[in-house]
């Protein structure tokens, strides 16, 4: 266990609802903070003349706008709000963050303050100049949030950990955006003083904020400590994975002092340089493997000290796991696709397969149907990249749209057609084409009932969905990562779980 706190940010129009919300928060937080800015303002006084009683910290905050708040709050305003505060919280533990432009208020503890700056832009103050001006104040506890772009542009707000350490103050570095997430999971962990929480999903105060349900059940931030292994999915959008979900989960029922958190990376190479070379980085998390998925699975290569043999004639990694600060990559997809495939069909010699889609996944497909002795043709619609991968792999290439699969013992889809959203109606073929076919295998995995899954069972073919191979290449990872058997069966109820199936 570490000394950081969660503190879950709650906010309502009115007296009643603001209640509500504080016995929401009261099971997961150590600290509640208010934020009197969502208040009507005729509620102000109304609240806080009934505040209601609560055995955790209070942390009250109201904010203008341009430091976040909800509504434009004039210095004026502020002031008095302050005023007129601080002779009604005698009896309660509290602190209270005031936005670094004004002038600390006079009778309050120091040590009950929260001095804090917040930065939208992505090229904001520099945090160690804040930093020097900020900790001069008498308060107690100095707040810096900023939005970093790029996961390296938090760099430089996360050193300030060692800043405070040194000159003995509590801090709160927060990186905003999905790319700072990272910071948010491991703040406590090296040492800030408390991690912001949202009460529930769609009702954060600030972008990237987590859920205190998931910092506390998934990432265990509380239990995290500067020994634990590092994890985490390098991806150009991480709000959809589902591995935190997975991983998380796997590392705590097989009690392994590990987390795996969101990495959202556009320029890798500067992410490999800055965060993960132990020769050139500028902070140690502590790495120990990646997950990696669209658009880097093919530009880690360069990144790679090896690769093995699927990955390699796959032409991509989703996998890399880091020993003595080199990087070696793997391809569990291919295992993830073709266990269950074996599991239901058996042997595959002799047996023809169509493969939908010429990107990442369909690489992975069509090398373990070829390694496993299927006649593989690939269709895709753009024939010049399909016949690229086709080449490159020793294979047919067909173009879409295809009339019928009678031919085929196996059709796979390797495409997006069938994702939940906009393509969630769509399929790659209709019952009619997929008459004669044994086996279809859906990669898709939300939803678990595709149309594709449909028009299978309506042709009489064995079905697949693409939630086995999601908890199989998992699985696959787990056990390079850590060299232990993994649990399986509690990472297929977390994939389950997360998908609300
Ligand atoms: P990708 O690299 O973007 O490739 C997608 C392929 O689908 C491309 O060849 C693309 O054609 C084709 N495509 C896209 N929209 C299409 C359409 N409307 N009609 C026909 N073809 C279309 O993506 P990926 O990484 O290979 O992933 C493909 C799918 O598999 C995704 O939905 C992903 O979620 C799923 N997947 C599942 C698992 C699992 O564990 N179950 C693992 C990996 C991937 P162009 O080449 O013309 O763009």
């Amino acid at each position: 266990m570490n000394k950081g706190k969660i503190c879950v940010s709650v906010f309502a129009a009115t007296t009643e609802a603001l209640t509500a919300q504080i016995r929401k928060a009261e099971p997961l937080a150590d600290i509640i903070e208010l934020r009197f800015d969502h208040l009507e303002p005729l509620e102000i006084d109304k609240f806080i003349a009934a505040l209601p009683a609560t055995e955790k910290k209070y942390l009250f905050t109201f904010r203008p706008r341009s430091e976040g708040g909800k509504r434009e709050v004039s210095p004026a305003e502020r002031r008095a709000f302050w005023s007129s505060i601080h002779s009604k919280l005698r009896d309660i533990d509290y602190l209270v963050d005031y936005e670094a432009d004004l002038e600390l208020p006079a009778g309050f503890d120091p040590d009950r303050i929260v001095i804090s700056s917040h930065d939208f832009s992505s090229g904001g103050p520099d945090p160690a100049a804040l930093f020097a001006r900020l900790s001069t104040s008498d308060a107690g506890i100095i707040k810096i949030a900023q939005d970093a772009g790029d996961i390296t542009g938090g760099i430089p707000v996360w050193a300030l950990l060692e800043k405070a350490r040194t000159k003995g103050k509590h801090l709160v570095p927060i990186v905003m955006g999905e790319a700072g997430k990272w910071t948010r999971i491991l703040g406590l962990a090296h040492g800030a003083y408390m991690t912001y929480a949202s009460l529930e999903s769609g009702s954060e105060t600030a972008s990237g904020q987590i859920t205190a349900g998931d910092l506390i059940g998934l990432y265990r931030v509380k239990e995290l400590d500067l020994e634990t292994d590092v994890y985490g999915i390098l991806a150009g959008d991480t709000s959809y994975s589902m591995s935190p979900y997975i991983h998380n989960p796997a590392f705590k029922a097989r009690k392994i002092n590990a987390v795996f958190v969101p990495l959202q990376v556009s320029d890798l190479a500067s992410f490999i340089r800055r965060m993960v070379d132990p020769r050139s980085r500028e902070t140690e998390l502590n790495f120990k493997g990646f997950s990696v998925t669209n658009p880097h699975k093919q530009s880690i290569l360069e990144n790679l000290s090896s690769i093995d043999d699927d990955a390699s004639a796959i032409g991509a990694v989703n996998t890399v796991k880091l020993i003595d600060g080199n990087l070696y990559g793997y391809n569990t997809d291919a295992e993830g696709f073709i266990s269950p495939l074996l599991r239901s069909i058996g042997d595959l010699k002799g047996s023809r397969s169509a493969v939908f889609g010429a990107g990442g996944a369909a690489r992975a497909c069509v090398h373990m149907l070829k390694k496993y002795g299927s006649d593989v043709t690939v269709f895709g619609r753009d024939i010049a990249r399909t016949q690229g991968l086709t080449e490159k792999m020793g294979v047919a290439a067909a173009s879409l749209p295809a009339v019928s699969f009678s031919d085929f013992d196996i059709v796979v889809n390797a495409t997006p057609l069938g994702t939940k959203g906009a393509a969630e109606s769509e399929t790659i073929a209709t019952a009619e084409q997929l008459a004669g076919v044994k086996l279809v295998y859906d990669l898709i995995y939300n939803p678990s009932e595709t149309k594709l899954s449909i028009e299978a069972r309506k042709a009489g073919a064995a079905f697949i969905g693409g939630l086995e191979m999601l908890v199989q290449q998992g699985a696959k990872q787990f056990e390079l990562w850590t060299g232990q058997s993994a649990p399986i069966e509690e990472m297929r109820a977390a994939a389950c779980r997360r998908l609300g199936l």
